[in-house]
């Protein structure tokens, strides 16, 4: 029997007293599960592959559903997803920002996304990319509404901390260069989602605590 419903109801309970938009990261589930979320009040699904999200895109048609991208996204899929998302939250390279400028009909809310635990496998701009960033941002047709970054898998507490505040940082230099609508952060999963909720998370991405 499926625990989604007491899985949600834990989370709910846990995070009593923080404003957040919970995103259901489905890249584990199928469709079925997807509807099972949304029975038990989840509107607001992440999906890390293009193939994947096309496919599940056409079969939960809710008028009140919300699509967050939010796996790497090659350039030349770009077209396949920009004008069906709501969120795109892996703004990861500047590549992808020239290609968005081209293919989005219109304005595209983002988060982008930083390499906040320095791992090579892990995607994102770094510090020093700010300052180019502020510039192509602007004049873009990205409406950046916040930044997005996986913590290191550890037990260290602290350090998974450190890199949530580090996150919290860059978006305060991007907010206070003209990137006005750069409030939120996407951060938290289900290893660290309570950390990420007492750094500032807005959004949190929840996969396997949903499913287990
Ligand atoms: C899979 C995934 C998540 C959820 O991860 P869990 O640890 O299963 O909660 C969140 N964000 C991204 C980008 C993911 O790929």
């Amino acid at each position: 029997m499926s625990k989604i419903k007491d899985n949600i109801e834990y989370v709910k309970l846990r995070t009593e007293g923080f404003d957040y938009t919970l995103i259901a990261a489905t890249k584990y589930v199928s469709v079925n599960e997807m509807h099972e979320l949304y029975e038990n009040g989840i509107t607001h699904f992440g999906e890390n592959r293009v193939d994947s999200f096309l496919d599940k895109y056409d079969n939960l048609c809710k008028e009140d559903v919300k699509w967050h991208f939010i796996g790497t996204l090659q350039t030349k899929k770009v077209k396949q997803v920009i004008n069906k998302i709501d969120v795109l939250h892996s703004v990861d390279r500047f590549t992808i920002i020239d290609e968005i400028n081209c293919r989005a009909n219109k304005a595209i809310d983002c988060f982008v996304q930083f390499n906040i635990s320095n791992e090579d496998t892990k995607s994102g701009f770094s510090e020093n990319d700010i300052p180019m960033l502020i510039d192509k941002l602007k004049d873009s047709k990205l409406n950046v509404i916040g930044l997005m970054g996986m913590a290191s898998n550890t037990e260290d507490e602290q350090e998974i901390r450190n890199q949530f505040l580090s996150l919290q940082k860059y978006r305060e230099i991007l907010y206070n260069s003209g990137i006005t609508n750069c409030k939120k952060l996407s951060i938290g999963m289900s290893n660290d989602y309570m950390i990420a909720l007492s750094c500032g998370a807005t959004h949190i991405r929840l996969g396997s605590i949903l499913f287990k």
